[in-house]
């Protein structure tokens, strides 16, 4: 099947949003980090795929720097490994605090994880869906959404991007149509190079 991996810093509400997106219950939102789920098989859209949970990269109060590495090694191998049949990459990020934490985490010799993960995505030629949720929680919205673009490299505005790329989503409430809107797209997309 083709695989569909969804990853994001801890506490982004990536549990919830595969909740929502699957109706499956067992995406735990139990807190044992570092821990990858099975993947779910999953029908959607007519289509089988697999949805993969990898864990939660960043800060986790309790567990420590030398472990949060580890696990950020163990989600670029399994992607690395994996490439090959991974359709969709959907970096979850918090809509809220996104921009601050990659500003935050900018350095002369250092890029956020975020920013990390999608370039990463990028190069490995996997697409990338930034799945932007909690939304419910942003008021400048627009603005939010744009400032997003530009510390990703893509060219602002972010309406540009709707429809593949970047999906304002509120996971809580199963507002996820921007999200599933893109993940059409790109599976028509594959399924077209498959043709
Ligand atoms: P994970 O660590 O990324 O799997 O995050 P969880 O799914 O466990 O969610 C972390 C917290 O964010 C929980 O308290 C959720 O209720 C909350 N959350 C998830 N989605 C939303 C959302 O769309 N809006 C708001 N305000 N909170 C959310």
């Amino acid at each position: 099947d083709a695989e569909v991996v969804f990853v994001g810093r801890s506490n982004v509400g990536k549990s919830t949003l595969m909740r929502e997106l699957t109706g499956h219950s067992k995406f735990n939102t139990g807190k044992k980090p570092g821990v990858t789920r099975e993947p779910n098989h999953f029908d959607w859209a007519g289509e089988s795929f697999m949805f993969s949970d990898l864990p939660g990269f960043g800060f986790m109060s309790g567990v420590e720097e030398e472990r949060r590495e580890a696990i950020k090694t163990d989600i670029v191998r399994y992607i690395e490994e994996h490439a090959d049949k991974i359709l969709v990459g959907v970096l979850v990020v918090d809509g809220k605090s996104v921009v601050d934490i990659i500003d935050r985490h900018t350095g002369e010799d250092s890029i956020p994880h975020d920013v990390e993960m999608f370039y990463f995505l990028e190069e490995l030629g996997i697409p990338t869906v930034v799945a932007v949720n909690k939304m419910d929680k942003v008021d400048d919205r627009d603005e939010r959404l744009n400032d997003l673009c530009d510390r990703l490299g893509l060219y602002p505005p972010w309406e540009q991007w709707k429809g593949d790329t970047i999906a304002p989503i509120v996971a809580k409430r199963g507002q996820l149509e921007p999200l599933k809107e893109a993940l059409r797209h790109h599976f028509h997309e594959a399924k077209r190079d498959d043709l």
